[in-house]
């Protein structure tokens, strides 16, 4: 660094301390004002409070301040080569680019250019601060979508203010919300092959192999048709959402993978696990597949895991044996609970083939009765081979993905619910792709991608 350069540099910084020190005064001002006069005893609510009005008008003043120093060069260009076609263009009139970031309010003057030849207009401090478009900077978008994923959108522009002093309004938080999850891809929200295989390293042990599981199911979300303008809204229908999740059993706890879910067809399932499936190291691991006795999901889940230990899953399996107890022996009878316990139990011990002769042995107390139970022969009978979980508790194989769904429960499908709302497909889908890369540890990832593709131009 010349002398020069040194000494515009430590200017700058002089000068930004000076322009603090300034900003500090004034904020003491407030506060004195405030706090001492003579009759007041605020208490810690009411400072704190009084510090959150006050705090964001302060921090945006040094915040520009810290900008006005450190980009002083961009901050007096006059000219600059136009980014299409290298022309030299001369600065506009002064532009003023409005900003809040989670520090609070500022305003930028800087220079801003035109280039005729290429009706372009551009800003190269812009470009270098990626600064955004909208008002609210990046930060305060990636932290907005976050909080739009966890609570209903008629609520989170508000809970957003609350929290963090800062006013969004709903159109933002959807908009936002819907942009960045259309950035949000399979590739992106799936952790790398590298992370996966690191994880899977971690859940290793001398002698063990990790279980990795495979859990895949089906769920109802409701929809609705996007309507167009001036156009009622069209009429709703329940669409079925799709989606897996994979962790690893290692000796003493469970380490997430990846989740996915969408609303979806069975082709386009099949064609993300696989997707997935090629990022894992697949002979590292034992794996055992986990679902209920949906065909499509067992396909798609051999296809991509043609080792996998199939298991079906135990709990959705017991519920259709309570299912046939309670219209054949009464809700909650004690006939109905032995039958239960004996039942599962020698399903337990894989001897399907005598359930299944029971079954038929039964006398069924009525026509719905008789129909349960013939369902549950087919549904016993084409699952039969995913029944041994004896064996699989002794290999360390799950049995159902109870142990896991308690945390995760439809991470994808509880959002989706709660609010009581229809979802657009679209909307719906973007929405399980924030939450699942959250879930994912992803997120991060998916909001860069979203940033980049949302820069200033070039
Ligand atoms: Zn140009």
């Amino acid at each position: 660094m010349g002398l020069a350069a040194y000494n515009i540099e430590a200017d700058s910084k002089e000068q930004f301390r000076y322009m603090i020190h300034d900003e500090v005064d004034k904020w003491v001002d407030q506060i004195i004002d405030e706090v001492f006069e003579d009759d007041r005893h605020p208490t810690v609510m009411e400072l704190s409070e009084l510090f959150a009005k006050t705090k964001q008008k302060f921090f945006g003043a040094c915040f520009q301040a810290l900008i006005e120093q450190k980009y002083a060069g961009l901050l007096e260009q006059e000219y600059a080569p136009c980014p299409k076609c290298a022309k030299m263009c001369k600065k506009r009139r002064g532009n003023l680019k409005e900003m809040v970031t989670m520090q609070g309010p500022s305003v930028l003057k800087r220079p801003w250019f035109y280039c005729v030849d290429c009706s372009y207009g551009f800003s190269p401090l812009d470009k270098v601060l990626e600064i955004s478009r909208k008002k609210h900077q990046f930060d305060i978008q990636k932290k907005a979508t976050k909080t739009t994923a966890e609570v209903p959108f008629s609520c989170s522009s508000e809970l957003f203010a609350d929290l963090t002093g800062h006013p969004l309004s709903d159109h933002f938080m959807h908009d936002t919300f819907e942009r960045v999850g259309a950035h949000a891809s399979l590739e992106d929200v799936t952790p790398s092959k590298d992370e996966i295989a690191k994880r899977c390293r971690e859940a290793t042990g001398d002698s063990w192999r990790p279980v990795l599981v495979v859990a895949a199911d089906g769920a109802h979300v409701p929809t609705r048709a996007k309507a167009k303008r001036n156009e009622k809204r069209g009429a709703g229908r329940w669409q079925e959402a799709k989606g897996f999740r994979i962790y690893l059993l290692s000796q003493d706890r469970i380490i997430h993978l990846a989740s996915w879910h969408q609303i979806q067809n069975e082709e386009q399932f099949g064609k993300d696990l696989a997707v997935v499936a090629s990022r894992i190291p697949q002979h590292q691991v034992r794996i055992g597949l986990l679902g209920d006795g949906a065909e499509w999901l067992w396909k798609h889940m051999t296809y991509c895991f043609p080792k996998g230990r199939q298991v079906l899953d135990y709990y959705h399996c017991v519920e259709h044996i309570h299912k046939v107890a309670t219209v054949q022996y009464g809700e909650k009878s004690q006939q109905a609970l032995e039958w239960v316990e004996s039942t599962v139990s020698r399903l337990f011990f894989a001897e399907v083939s005598s359930v299944i002769g029971g079954l038929r042995r039964m006398k069924p107390k009525d026509s719905e009765s008789e129909e349960e139970i013939r369902k549950l022969i087919v549904y016993l009978d084409n699952n039969r081979d995913r029944i041994h979980y004896q064996g699989d508790r002794i290999g360390g194989y799950p049995i159902g993905s109870g142990e896991i769904e308690s945390a995760n429960k439809f991470i994808c499908h509880t959002r989706l619910k709660r609010s009581g709302a229809w979802w657009v497909k679209e909307t719906g889908n973007e929405m399980l792709r924030i939450r699942c890369a959250v879930y994912n540890g992803t997120y991060d990832k998916v909001f860069e991608r979203y940033k980049n593709a949302n820069l200033p131009h070039d």
